[in-house]
């Protein structure tokens, strides 16, 4: 039987980025994909026949520029293309707020001119956190570790320094920096404006996979992370890849290949195996075993460790955190075939422009935010849901056929689990409806110009692609579950507690989204291991 130098459990974005790195450190490496594609919830499949999309994560914006460049994914295929306009938010009202390169100020200031004016302060005040919150990136967090070890001696300085980076930033960048990361989004963007669709505008990027109203504490922290990317060099920028988000992750397979890795699919894992305490390898469904010296684990930690490393192998508190894990990030996922852009009540026209190619959010205000989590809460979805709607067919003429488009609806505040107790199942097609008649009170003639839809709900999202609670992230980002408590206390160096088991997924450090970190972070960690043996 062969023995790898490590098995990776699970080819989504973050297990083959790490797969990449140990292959170029020329480690013998097998990643395991319990799906027929690899690629997790970054994948483009074809939805309706002759219409592609990207069916869960759709747009990019935080991979890492250091990870672009080591995989070479540009050379592996990859291209990525910007927005021409970044945000269309329509109101009801028949009027909307467009963002995008050199319009945003004017267009805040023409609902309030106050906002207009604070507006570049606000820009350079999340800018600021959003550079210290990039640098943060790909590295381990300082890891909480007991007694006076070599060990802990490194963790402390490491603690010092990033104290030390704090406490040089101006007093007024170190209190945005401490709201940020404490304050709900909506008493944030309160302090800074008046006008309800710009304050949409940031909100929404606080709702994105988080499971709560914009007033809830800690929702700040949400609207930051989505801050910290780029594209091509822009920063904050979101755009497009080529080939929909699977073009990122093949051109990461091919990286990973060319680098010796072995990947194989429909190959799920049944069980971590644990010899002498440290993991020794891996048995599959069917009963195969792939013996690793190290294993890396690219599924969420609540799946790990409640599902995939028998539980006498765990100390009874660290198994009861996988076990209150928070997973469900409250989202309903929608792909849609067009026979025609929409032309949105208050800027008709059905010819692609500008805001045809921007993420269109439809939920206009903190309020409305604030209701659709409270209806979710009481009835399993919002009667008024959040929506961004992205149409990458505007900017990627490889996903439909001419004269047609794709569209995505990324439809947050479901709930994961429904109060009554019934099967998402049961609801699907009902809400489905409800998305498309939402999408329909902005742009009329939306609903006739569906040729074919695909719906994924949260118990969708964990039964197709593994994401338990159909949470997008691996576990909700909130501040008891990110930084060095991600995913626990004493954890957050992409170690566990059983010696050769690394975590290398969103549920690690900086957590969820199409970053690479937490991938390029562990193999950071397998390496230094592998040195100090
Ligand atoms: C609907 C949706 C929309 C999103 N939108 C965006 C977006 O626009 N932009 C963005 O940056 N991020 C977005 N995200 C978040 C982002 O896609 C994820 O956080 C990220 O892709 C997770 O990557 P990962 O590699 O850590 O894990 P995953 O992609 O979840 O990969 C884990 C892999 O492990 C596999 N697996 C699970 N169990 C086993 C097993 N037992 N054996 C073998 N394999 C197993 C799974 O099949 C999967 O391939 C979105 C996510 C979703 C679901």
């Amino acid at each position: 039987m062969q023995t790898y130098d490590v098995v990776i459990i699970g080819a989504g974005h973050n297990g083959l980025t790490c797969a990449a790195y140990l292959g170029m450190a020329g480690l013998k490496v097998k990643v395991l994909e319990r799906r027929d594609v690899v690629g997790g919830a970054a994948v483009t499949e074809e939805f309706v026949p002759g219409f592609r999309n990207s069916i869960a994560a759709y747009t990019v914006s935080l991979l890492q520029p250091k990870i672009i460049a080591d995989l070479r994914l540009a050379a592996h295929g990859l291209r990525i293309v910007e927005r021409h306009a970044q945000n269309f938010v329509p109101g009801l009202d028949g009027r909307y707020l467009l963002a995008g390169e050199g319009c945003t100020q004017a267009n805040v200031a023409s609902f309030s001119r106050s906002d207009g004016e604070r507006y570049e302060a606000f820009n350079r005040e999340l800018d600021t956190a959003a550079d210290l919150l990039r640098n943060l990136v790909l590295q381990a967090p300082p890891n909480l570790t007991r007694g006076v070890t070599l060990k802990s001696m490194r963790e402390l300085l490491k603690a010092g320094r990033l104290g030390n980076r704090i406490r040089r930033l101006p007093t007024q960048s170190l209190s945005a920096v401490f709201d940020l990361f404490t304050k709900s989004a909506g008493d944030y963007l309160d302090g800074w404006f008046e006008g309800d669709l710009v304050k949409a505008l940031f909100g929404f990027d606080a709702m994105v996979g988080n499971y709560a109203s914009p007033y809830t504490p800690g929702t700040a922290y949400v609207l930051l992370h989505h801050a910290f990317g780029e594209i091509n060099g822009r920063k904050r920028a979101w755009g497009h890849a080529i080939g929909g988000m699977g073009a990122i992750t093949q051109a990461m397979a091919r990286s990973a290949a060319s680098h010796g890795v072995e990947i194989e699919t429909h190959a799920p894992v049944r069980e971590v195996m644990i010899e002498k305490s440290r993991a020794a390898g891996v048995v599959l469904a069917n009963g195969s075993v792939i013996r690793g010296t190290a294993v890396a684990a690219n599924v969420d930690p609540k799946r790990l460790y409640t599902t995939l490393v028998p539980a006498d192998a765990l100390d009874a508190g660290f198994l009861r955190r996988m076990h209150v894990w928070r997973c469900g990030s409250g989202t309903f996922r929608m792909n849609v075939a067009l026979s025609e852009l929409p032309s949105f009540a208050a800027r008709p026209g059905h010819a692609a422009t500008d805001h045809h190619t921007a993420g269109i959010i439809l939920a206009p205000s903190l309020a409305y935010m604030d209701r659709a989590f409270c209806d979710a809460r009481m009835l399993g979805w919002s009667r008024e849901p959040i929506i961004e709607m992205v149409i990458p067919s505007t900017l990627d003429d490889t996903l439909a056929p001419p004269g047609a488009h794709v569209a995505s609806l990324f439809c947050q505040h479901v709930a994961p689990q429904l109060p009554d107790g019934s099967p998402w199942t049961d609801h699907r097609e009902r809400v489905a409806d409800l998305m498309i008649e939402t999408v329909e009170r902005y742009a009329p003639g939306f609903k006739a110009s569906v040729l074919g839809r695909q719906a994924l709900t949260p118990l969708d999202l964990e039964e197709v692609l593994g994401l338990t609670g159909g949470d997008i992230f691996h576990g909700a980002m909130t501040l008891d579950q990110l930084f060095w408590a991600r995913p626990a206390l004493g954890y957050a160096d992409y170690r566990s507690p059983l010696e050769g088991l690394y975590h290398c997924g969103s549920g690690a450090h900086p957590g969820g989204g199409v970053t690479g970190a937490p991938g390029h972070n562990a193999a950071c960690a397998i390496l230094a291991d592998r040195r100090r043996a």
